[in-house]
């Protein structure tokens, strides 16, 4: 098998001590590829290197609409690559094929939106007491750190990579171990389109090693980290000591809550895929069904059929609505999640068993008369599992809804208008939605509250991340 060499200093490269990790395809549990395992040293090249491109390089000097043009062309390019990269990511990640394409076409438009917006990136003039002028810059803030998840590796990636390199910075990614190839197909695609040597590196390998080098390293301005909430608390204390700025977008337990007037035909459709997309390896997942007493009975029962009819195969198969979890030990946390609900009182209606192949498979599990202290509605499972919790009022939707240590997303459905907007002011979560369970918007801002972490990536907003402040005072004396 060839090996997959990492990206610094504008090639593919070896790691540096040689050595290399073998990628597997979930959707078999047989090895897929073999990619260079970065180490420490490699750590320390890329970040040199990313600071001398930063420091003395072309990059942050090019006017941002220069800057812009290269985005768009790496946009064009990933269109273009689209089906290639599609498949790559659907075998790598268990993707089904149709979401892997649209994940790509997502990344695409998120370089779309940064190549217009690096040159709409600007300060102010501020009124100030003295005679003279005020004006701020917004500046960038150097090499960026970028550490990600294996869930939606390419998207996530992209909507860090694009506003960094946007704004002027230079950035070392750090992919996740399961899922490294899309990104350096990425990578490969911005050299191609004019990035520079050195602007951006990809390192593969594994995180406590070589992520936490990278988030130490005293030339690293700006970590920006997705991923879990256990390690996402760990980087903010490693970032403390070099008071590195760091942004952090972690886990999730969001509710989707179903009040009695709300249009079920297409509430009961876009819930099924709300938990079940992906797997249920979605941040944003909707677990957390709150469903009206009204309404609960005939809820559970239609969207228990709706499930069954879900198509769970392999990634490459068209027909594919859920593919497999992205490992063996992936699978058995969410198996033991089914044991745990069991144990716990709730009933489990459907789904919960594996697969009979080498795939990593999980039925869709339903899980009815569940009760919000207990274990599988309070901690993020990460797989097919959903909690259906009956509730009364709106007041005790608004507070099972908040009633976990998570606030990334949410949504609520119903036809009363006053109650969407009462509702949607209670709930506090940074991404919510009103008869839709859509949360991802390239134009809009996406992060957390509470332990789902803080800043905000996406549109505009991603810019304060990605820029520093300065302030400048000009006397008319
Ligand atoms: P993870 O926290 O295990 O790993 C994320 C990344 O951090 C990987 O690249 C990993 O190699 C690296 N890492 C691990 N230990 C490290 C360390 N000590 N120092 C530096 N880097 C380290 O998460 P995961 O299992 O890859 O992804 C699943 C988690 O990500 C879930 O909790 C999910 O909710 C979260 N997630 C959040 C969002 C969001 O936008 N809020 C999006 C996707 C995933």
């Amino acid at each position: 098998m060839n090996i997959e060499h990492l990206v610094l200093g504008g090639e593919r490269v070896p790691a540096a001590n040689g050595k290399s990790f073998t990628v597997i395809e979930p959707g078999l549990g047989e090895p897929f590829a073999e990619v260079a395992e970065a180490g420490t040293e490699d750590v320390e090249q890329a970040v040199h290197t990313a600071y001398k491109a930063f420091d003395e390089g072309r990059w942050p000097r090019l006017s941002a609409t220069e800057r812009g043009r290269v985005l768009l062309k790496a946009s064009t390019l990933l269109g273009e690559r689209l089906e290639e990269i599609a498949v790559v990511e659907a075998r790598n990640a268990g993707k089904p094929i149709r979401d892997a394409r649209g994940e790509v076409g997502l990344a695409a438009a998120v370089f779309e939106y940064w190549g217009g917006a690096a040159n709409k990136i600007f300060g102010e003039t501020i009124p100030v007491q003295d005679a003279g002028l005020e004006i701020t810059l917004r500046e960038p803030v150097g090499v960026c750190g970028l550490i990600t998840p294996w869930n939606f590796p390419l998207v996530i990636a992209s909507w860090k990579i694009a506003p960094a390199l946007a704004c002027g910075n230079t950035v070392v990614v750090k992919p996740a171990q399961l899922t490294p190839l899309s990104v350096l197909v990425l990578a490969d695609i911005l050299m191609e389109a004019g990035v520079p040597p050195g602007v951006i590196s990809v390192l593969p390998g594994p995180g406590s090693a070589i992520g936490s080098a990278l988030v130490t390293h005293p030339l690293v301005s700006k970590v920006s980290f997705t991923g879990s909430t256990e390690v996402g608390s760990h980087i903010m204390r490693l970032c403390a000591d070099n008071i590195t700025r760091v942004s952090l977008e972690l886990g999730g337990k969001a509710a989707n809550v179903v009040f009695s007037d709300a249009d079920l035909e297409r509430c009961i459709d876009a819930s099924v895929y709300a938990v079940f997309g992906n797997c249920g390896q979605d941040c944003c997942a909707r677990s957390r069904l709150l469903v009206q007493w009204p309404i609960y009975e005939e809820f559970v029962e239609r969207l228990t059929r709706r499930t069954a009819a879900l198509y769970v195969g392999q990634p490459l198969d068209e027909r594919t609505e859920v593919g497999p979890l992205i490992s063996a030990g992936q699978r058995q946390r969410s198996l033991d999640y089914v044991t745990l609900g069991q144990e716990e009182g709730a009933q489990l209606v459907a789904g919960g068993t594996p697969g009979d192949n080498a795939g990593y498979f999980l039925q869709p599990a339903i899980f009815t008369h569940v009760e919000n202290k207990m274990r599988i509605a309070q901690e993020e499972i990460f797989g097919p599992v959903v909690c259906v919790i009956p509730f009364e009022s709106e007041e005790e939707a608004m507070r099972q809804a908040n009633d976990v240590s998570y606030g990334l997303a949410g949504s609520v459905w119903t036809r009363d208008l006053g109650r969407a907007i009462r509702v949607t002011k209670g709930i506090r979560a940074g991404v919510l939605s009103v008869n839709s369970n859509h949360s991802v918007h390239t134009e809009a801002p996406f992060g957390g509250y509470k332990k789902s972490g803080f800043g905000r990536e996406m549109g505009m907003h991603a810019v304060q991340l990605y820029t520093e402040v300065k302030s400048v005072f000009f006397s008319q004396e």
